[in-house]
């Protein structure tokens, strides 16, 4: 049996690693068969995570938080977790392999994933002109001419924060009203260099190597256009990765973890949850990491807590698992 488990392998979950592993808690993280490094794997260079002057590439800085993490004596494994029984004393997490782990206590930080607008050539385009991220990428579109699709917060935030690099923003909504606040709605509104592009979805992403132009369905004709554009932004929301969870961890509304608040307790006692999946609102790398970083204390101090024979006994199983 493990003292702590924390599955998820983004800033958050590795951050996370890294305190617990230093609080000699010895975490087994559970990755992910496939997305280890979280979304920003996908991203080309991170230029406002702090420590790095010159910026530096999004899977070197996710390698250089495993490499941290593990430096302390995380044990990593490259698995999907399948199934878990958070409700217990003893939580067990289940992985593809069949394998079930035990631990004390769960840290979950899986993320949220970016809705995708389900087109062909979007993943291919992905890091060459299409984005889902305006604050990591919108340096690279100076005096450019992009769109940004969605019409809600996301997506007025940012057009409007886009506006500080390229000459000309799109916006692309498939109705005639926005969903986002008035606030941010007046705000894009009297930009003169956002132009609002209504009732209209995107039906095709071109561009060999770079996106070069997007086709156009006007929803209330059919008519068909096409618009160039050397990129093109998807900020048409965000889903909390918590299939996992359901029926045992509480969620708010907006289908976040629901956590007791400034901590990153959730419902279930010895069971955390760490960053995008429980917030709706800042979604950034270093505020994940200052998550799984709560996470981690708060962890540790539940640890603390428990009868000490509990704690030996599980750091006996943990040594016996381990030189197994
Ligand atoms: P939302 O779910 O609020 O909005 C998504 C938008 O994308 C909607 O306009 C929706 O259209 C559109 N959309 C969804 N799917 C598609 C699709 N397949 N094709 C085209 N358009 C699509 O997500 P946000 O990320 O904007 O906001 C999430 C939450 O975060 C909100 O609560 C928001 O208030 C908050 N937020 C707050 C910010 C702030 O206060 N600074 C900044 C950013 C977000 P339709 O309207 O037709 O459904």
């Amino acid at each position: 049996m493990r003292q702590v488990i924390i599955i998820g392998s983004g800033p958050a979950g590795y951050t996370a690693a890294i305190y617990a592993a230093r609080a000699n808690l010895a975490p087994l993280l559970i990755a992910s068969s496939v997305e280890v490094g979280g979304e920003l794997m996908k991203t080309t260079e991170v230029d406002n995570y702090p420590g790095f002057a010159q910026g530096i590439q999004g899977p070197e800085l996710m390698m250089q938080m495993q490499a941290q993490a593990e430096r302390f004596g995380t044990e990593i494994i490259l698995d999907d977790v399948t199934a878990m029984d958070l409700t217990g004393a003893v939580k067990t997490v289940t992985v593809g392999n069949g394998d079930a782990h035990d631990a004390l206590s769960v840290i979950f930080a899986t993320g949220s994933a970016y809705r995708k607008l389900g087109l062909k050539d979007e993943e291919r385009l992905s890091g060459h002109g299409v984005s889902w991220c305006a604050t990591c990428d919108g340096f690279f579109f100076r005096q450019k001419t992009i769109a940004v699709v969605g019409g809600g917060d996301s997506a007025m935030e940012e057009a409007t924060f886009l506006t500080k690099f390229a000459d000309k923003v799109y916006v692309i909504h498939r109705k005639d009203s926005l969903r986002a606040s008035k606030a941010m709605q007046d705000r894009a509104f009297s930009d003169p260099k956002i132009e609002f592009v209504w009732n209209t979805e995107i039906a095709h992403i071109y561009g060999d190597d770079l996106v070069t132009g997007v086709g156009l369905i006007d929803v209330t004709d059919g008519a068909e256009t096409t618009l160039e554009l050397s990129g093109l932004f998807v900020a048409i929301g965000a889903d909390p990765r918590t299939h996992l969870v359901h029926g045992q961890l509480d969620l708010n509304v907006d289908g976040t973890i629901a956590v007791q608040g400034r901590t990153s307790r959730t419902n279930l006692t010895g069971v955390f949850a760490a960053g995008d999946v429980i917030d709706p609102t800042y979604r950034q790398a270093v505020t994940a990491a200052a998550s799984g970083t709560v996470a981690a204390l708060d962890a540790e101090h539940f640890l603390a807590s428990l009868p000490k024979n509990i704690v030996a006994a599980a750091r006996q199983a943990e040594s016996a698992t381990v030189s197994a």
